[in-house]
């Protein structure tokens, strides 16, 4: 890669003619948009004088890591979800990383037990509930989501997108496989027409009057007020944080990881490092009403004006863990079908 190659040019000629080491970089593949991610590292190379180069991909990252082989330039990788950042790791692109800062910025149960990749933002996947036709405190739990008094009122996105199938993920943690079987029949027949569009569009059929709830993330109602057309669908929602029957409310991140073969090892330390700082935290969490995770640090005013909740204390990696056998259910329940 070019910048690779001018790095050693300089590297080379510092070496004789003693140059500033000016051209120190690190390489970031990037799942998250511009809009968020480059606040960031605009704030990083002011700090420390290192650039960042970002390519941004909406696909095939995996694909892209494995074709690259040991010589990708990539040192450090974004993305949001659980089950992407296992996937990374699962397919053999990432390092351990030890570091003193990570491991006290970050949560225990929203990083990999082997350093493998480190949480940096979370969202809690909710429920979006109509002003007018739900009462309040008629929804608390994901369980009920499956009760008959629901029949014909839930509107949902796709069952095997990433968000649902790590939501699925957690009730098969807390309830075991039979139960999620159940589970997953009773929500599918609650529903008032089959799984489709994004999260915002389940919103949007609420304020239609297509159906009384949904399931979402929590950012999309920040996302909704910040649009002039979106903003009449949020307001005609309540943002309700429902829980496991034994456990909180499911929460999934935004994370980082070292990309195995990355070139620039030190520079990727410390914009990894960087990332998990209050200051960062704060930055990257409020671009898109996301919940840091650093310890003393706030979630932006109108994302805790949506109240405050216990996040579900499963580790995500264990969740991870259960991926396939929930894509599995899904599909034989024929949730989008
Ligand atoms: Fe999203």
């Amino acid at each position: 890669m070019f910048a690779t190659f001018k790095n050693s040019v300089f590297a080379a000629a510092a070496s004789c003619v003693a140059l500033p080491l000016a051209a120190a970089e690190v390489n970031v593949y990037s799942y998250r948009q511009p809009e968020l991610i480059k606040p960031l590292t605009d704030a990083f190379t002011a700090e420390t004088g290192i650039e960042v180069n970002v390519a941004y991909l909406e696909k095939g990252m995996i694909e892209r890591l494995e074709a690259e082989g040991a010589r990708s330039p990539a040192d450090v990788i974004l993305t949001v979800d659980i089950s992407r950042l296992a996937a990374v790791v699962d397919a053999g692109f990432t390092q351990p990383v030890a570091s003193e800062t990570l491991l006290s910025n970050v949560p225990e149960i929203y990083r990999d037990p082997d350093g493998h990749w480190f949480g940096l933002t979370t969202r809690a996947r909710i429920v979006y509930a109509s002003k007018d036709r739900v009462a309040e405190g008629e929804v608390t739990t994901y369980e009920d989501l499956a009760d008959p008094k629901w029949q014909g009122r839930i509107c949902t996105r796709s069952g095997t997108h990433a968000y649902n199938v790590a939501l699925t993920s957690a009730v098969l943690e807390h309830h075991g496989e039979a139960f999620t079987k159940t589970w997953l029949e009773g929500v599918k027949s609650n529903l008032a027409r089959k799984p489709q569009g994004n999260d915002r569009a389940q919103v949007k059929a609420i304020w239609a009057g297509e159906c009384d709830i949904s399931v979402g993330n929590t950012y999309y109602m920040g996302k909704m007020l910040s649009d002039d057309e979106q903003k009449a669908w949020a307001d005609s929602v309540n943002v309700i944080f429902p829980t496991f029957e034994n456990g909180g409310t499911h929460v999934n991140v935004s994370g980082v990881a070292m990309v195995k073969s990355a070139p620039n090892q030190d520079e990727a330390l410390q914009f990894m490092e960087f990332l998990t700082s209050p200051k960062a935290q704060e930055i990257y969490a409020k671009a898109n009403f996301e919940y840091p995770i650093a310890e003393g640090t706030k979630a932006d005013p109108l994302v805790e004006g949506w109240g405050s909740f216990t996040p579900d204390s499963v580790n995500l990696m264990t969740l991870a863990g259960q991926r396939d056998a929930a894509i599995k259910l899904i599909e034989t329940v024929d949730f989008d079908g």
